[in-house]
């Protein structure tokens, strides 16, 4: 098969490639941005270099980096229509010729956090969901990215416990209560996470609500450093407009 876009099948150069008209539609994440939580301005201010939740902290209902929790995220695309299909597609049509392409779009987001010695890490879906749906897709762009970078990969350091209600339609506040106590670390996988510096992988964030919660319990299980790379990030509207 000659190589096709992910999304539209035009002819593309190499498989995984996104065909340039899609490519021109996608809003790419890129500086100026937060440089811990990754979120976009409009423009650089200098001397500034933290939004407003980095700066307050998890009192801050926006936070989704502190000390207790990620120390940075970083993502590739803003979520809009056009890259909730490339999510949609990996989650659900079994589309994991797509891993390749994605991976590549989150590496370049992710350079700054892919660095030497980082353990790449999947957040987990609960065992009955992967068992309906036959693969995580997290841990599907995790694989891909860790074999890009040469960096070690652990599918399963993270163990969803509890299966949750799907997040959709809930507020923050009831995102964050719906996954906690949700995650733990797996026993036999305890020794590695002390001291480690974990990048955890997620096709999309919303509120962050997940991944603060899969961050928190690698901190208490004595991680030094962990951040989030995801897909696609749901920005607030008139943030980073472009
Ligand atoms: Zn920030």
């Amino acid at each position: 098969m000659p190589p096709q876009c992910l999304l539209t099948g035009e002819p593309v150069g190499n498989h995984g490639d996104l065909s340039a008209n899609v490519w021109q539609q996608l809003h790419f994440i890129a500086a100026p941005m937060c440089s811990a939580c990754g979120l976009p301005w409009e423009a650089q201010v200098a001397g500034q270099d933290l939004c407003a939740a980095c700066i307050a902290g998890e009192e801050h209902p926006g936070a989704i980096v502190f000390d207790k929790g990620l120390d940075h995220v970083r993502c590739a695309l803003r979520y809009d229509d056009l890259s909730a299909q490339l999510a949609l597609r990996l989650k659900y049509a079994d589309r994991l010729d797509m891993a390749g392409g994605l991976s590549r779009l989150i590496v370049q987001a992710g350079r700054d956090v892919l660095t030497d010695g980082a353990l790449v890490v999947p957040v987990p879906l609960h065992r009955t969901r992967l068992i309906s749906r036959r693969y995580n897709q997290a841990g599907v762009l995790a694989s891909a990215i860790s074999k890009a970078c040469g960096l070690d990969l652990c599918l399963d350091l993270l163990h969803r416990q509890r299966a949750t209600p799907r997040q959709q339609g809930l507020s923050a506040k009831g995102r964050e209560r719906n996954v906690r106590g949700a995650f733990r670390v797996t026993p036999r996988h305890r020794d590695l996470v002390k001291g480690a510096h974990v990048v955890l992988i997620d096709d999309v964030l919303t509120t962050g609500s997940t991944l603060k919660a899969c961050a928190r319990v690698l901190k208490r299980a004595g991680a030094e450093r962990v951040d989030a790379l995801v897909l696609a990030r749901v920005v607030p509207e008139g943030i980073g407009a472009i």
